[in-house]
């Protein structure tokens, strides 16, 4: 392992909304190649990285349930625009020459191969950047919980979450000039304030399997390399009273 990385095993979480450009909708090329080339540099420096990838940038569930789609169907679309986000995101890294695989909770076997634990493992330890793909596979959850569930069974060191700021704050930071960024936080503070980091149902599962949250931003280049060699601007959710995994 490299030295120059805080955590050798990360997963690092991205929302639908990071691979889009300006148009908040779909997926922007140039963003997707920047972070394959971020990934790729984390890799160099030893990490191994597995990477779960949000849909909100096609599909929610809960949103499109509101137009009459049933809340399941709903939701195996969003699952299902999670694969599609995953398989840009390997064909950015396989271009780059990064060795990636797509594994998928939602059985899409003519795409990518379907998740399972042991054969993840193994691709981690050929080096491989594993692309975490449609979330739990089971509707009314998120692809932050399931986030959380596959660092948990990885024994991932870290859930890095790119969002679109640098950080939690005490207030929305875009329309509020007073709001300050956390530098440190519990579990259970970011549960007891409610804080939006992730949704309870992940943040519970992460404080239970004592997996330190480091939110930081996606959308500022570089941002992910310097968080994952313990520098630039983020917020760390750390295990109350102790040492993490
Ligand atoms: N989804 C689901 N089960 C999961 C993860 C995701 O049903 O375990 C569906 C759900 O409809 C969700 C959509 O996939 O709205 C996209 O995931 P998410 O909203 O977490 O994406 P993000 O906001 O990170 O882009």
């Amino acid at each position: 392992m490299s030295s120059d990385l805080r955590w050798r095993r990360v997963l690092l979480k991205l929302s639908g909304e990071a691979l889009t450009g300006s148009e908040g909708f779909g997926i922007a090329p140039s963003v997707v190649a920047r972070i394959a080339d971020e990934i790729g540099e984390v890799v160099a420096l030893g990490g191994q990285v597995g990477v779960v990838v949000g849909g909100g940038n096609f599909v929610r569930g809960a949103q499109i349930s509101a137009t009459g789609i049933d809340r399941v169907s709903g939701d195996h679309m969003g699952m299902l625009a999670t694969v599609m986000n995953a398989l840009a995101l390997n064909a950015a890294l396989s271009a780059r020459g990064v060795p990636a695989r797509v594994m998928s909770a939602l059985p899409v076997p003519t795409v990518c191969e379907t998740f399972t634990q042991r054969v993840a493992l193994a691709h981690f330890q050929a080096g491989r950047v594993v692309l975490f793909a449609g979330g739990t596979g089971n509707p009314f959850f998120t692809t932050d919980t399931g986030a959380v569930l596959r660092a948990t069974e990885m024994g991932c060191d870290v859930v890095m979450k790119g969002t679109q700021v640098d950080g939690v704050y005490s207030a929305d930071p875009k329309t509020d000039p007073t709001a300050t960024r956390y530098e440190q936080l519990t579990h259970q503070e970011v549960l007891a304030r409610g804080l939006s980091v992730m949704d309870a149902t992940a943040i519970a599962l992460a404080r239970d399997n004592r997996i330190p949250v480091s939110v930081f931003s996606i959308g500022e280049p570089g941002a992910f390399v310097s968080v994952a060699r313990g520098g630039g601007r983020s917020t760390l959710v750390t295990v109350e009273g102790g040492a993490d995994r």
